[in-house]
């Protein structure tokens, strides 16, 4: 019987496969669009995608994640520099992040 260890060292076939995680899987192959956290966010002229992950109230699960949140509503939850991490933080087709969160409601 051939060197087992030297069998998967020469096979190509076998190296190209990568093992991950059944958790890590739910975050590689989502986006943002398809997570419970995106948001869109309502200013007085242009409407912008946002994650929600970022106001304390909905990272808690305490309530119910709407699809459209006025920049106000963020503005007084997170303030000037929390507004601009909910904006930088998602868009429709960037990859889930570690606070993927399925939506519930596709
Ligand atoms: S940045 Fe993360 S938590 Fe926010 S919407 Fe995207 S996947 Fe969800």
């Amino acid at each position: 019987m051939a060197n087992l260890r030297d069998y998967y060292r020469r096979n190509f076939l076998y190296q190209s496969h990568r093992l991950m995680l059944p958790e890590l899987r739910e975050k590689v192959v989502h986006t943002c669009s398809e997570c419970g956290f995106f948001v869109q966010v309502a200013g007085k002229t242009e409407t912008r995608p946002g994650c929600a992950a970022i106001i304390p109230y909905y990272a808690s699960l305490a309530g119910r994640v709407p699809r459209e949140l006025k920049v106000l509503e963020v503005l007084q939850a997170v303030g000037k520099n929390g507004l601009e991490q909910v904006l930088a933080g998602a868009g429709p087709h960037r990859q889930a992040c570690g606070l993927f969160h399925l939506k519930m409601d596709k």
